[in-house]
């Protein structure tokens, strides 16, 4: 039986991936500092603890992997990157998991490892013009991430690369646009735009209104998180090391992604422009090199993935 460890198995995109790959047959072992928040793991083992302590970290390396995810840091939307208030915290903590994660893993010829980097590692300066965003791989340099979150997603994404080529490791990098989908965080100050606008909606009823940061002429592009979990496996059973972006290039503005929550929701909804953290002024994925190099990039559509999320948002909020 093949297995798998997926690290950061209590969140968003790990829980999913968990389920996947019990789907697959997989015997799986899932590590957090907790389970996940909205359904039970399906993970065949699940251990609670600190990937910040070595020892915990080579306890749960007990044996080689077929398959190792590391899907854990610390994170959440603009409200807890964008602030400064969390930037020692979010460099210190996913740093030393890193670097934990790669030193024991090579100490137990574990070889096959999964790194979830962010598209918040491309510069701002190719950012600035919010219809023509250019967040190419190669555009990744001369670097100028606008938060310290991308700037240790950069380092990280170059100590997997390092310990491939010294340490004959075969580690993926996979740099992650905005992804979104149930069971994602949406309310409490860490949920992103689309389950905000969901949450906010929900809440405001017919005719009601909503408050977006900014002018809401920012642009973003946002991938539903079944699509992530293919690309993720996908990369991972590939031969290409990446980094190579795993997300939409379906660019919306941030106004026009309330406009198709309010559609889905049947609602008419009202927007007020508030001062808020932003992050930089327009993104999307650009999906050239993964078509390229494995055959195959996102393809639903951000209205059928609000869909989903919205029912389950509303559920949510019912319950
Ligand atoms: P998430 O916050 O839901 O999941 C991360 C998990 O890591 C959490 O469950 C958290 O408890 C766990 N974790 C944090 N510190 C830990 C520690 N010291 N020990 C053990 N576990 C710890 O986030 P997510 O949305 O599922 O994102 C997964 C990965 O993808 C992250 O690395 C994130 O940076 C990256 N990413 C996500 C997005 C997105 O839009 N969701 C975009 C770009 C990159």
């Amino acid at each position: 039986m093949k297995t798998a460890l997926v690290l950061g198995a209590g969140g968003f995109i790990g829980s999913h991936l968990v389920k996947r790959l019990k789907i697959e047959g997989f015997w799986v072992r899932g590590v957090d500092l907790k389970f996940p928040d909205f359904s039970e793991t399906q993970a065949d083992d699940f251990i609670i603890g600190d990937l910040r302590d070595q020892l915990l970290v080579e306890r749960v390396l007990d044996q080689k992997f077929n398959e190792i995810y590391q899907l854990a840091a610390d994170m959440g939307g603009a409200g807890y990157i964008f602030t400064g208030e969390n930037d020692a915290d979010i460099m210190h903590n996913s740093a030393t998991i890193n670097l934990n994660v790669l030193e024991a893993c090579r100490k137990r010829n574990s070889k096959n490892i999964f790194y979830s980097s962010s598209a918040c590692m491309y510069p701002e300066y190719n950012q600035l013009d919010p219809e023509n965003p250019n967040c190419s791989e190669e555009s990744a340099y001369p670097a100028n991430p606008d938060s310290e979150y991308g700037w240790e997603k950069l380092f990280s994404e170059r100590l997997y690369l390092a310990y491939n080529r010294n340490h004959g490791m075969n580690c993926k990098v996979a740099r992650y646009h905005n992804i979104f989908g149930p069971e994602g965080t949406w309310t409490g100050g860490k949920e992103k735009a689309p389950a905000a606008i969901c949450r906010k909606i929900v809440i405001a009823g017919d005719k009601g209104s909503i408050e977006v940061w900014g002018d809401g002429k920012q642009t973003r592009s946002f991938l539903y998180v079944d699509e992530c979990v293919e690309g993720t496996i996908r990369l991972m059973r590939s031969s290409f090391e990446g980094p190579v972006n795993i997300g939409s290039d379906e660019m919306v503005t941030i106004n026009e992604l309330v406009k198709i929550v309010a559609k889905v929701s049947g609602f008419e909804i009202k927007i007020d422009h508030i001062d808020g953290p932003l992050g930089v002024r327009g993104r999307n994925s650009d999906n050239k090199l993964i078509f390229e190099k494995l055959n195959w990039r996102p393809s639903q559509s951000l209205e059928l993935g609000i869909q989903q999320t919205y029912a389950w948002i509303k559920s949510q909020i019912r319950d």
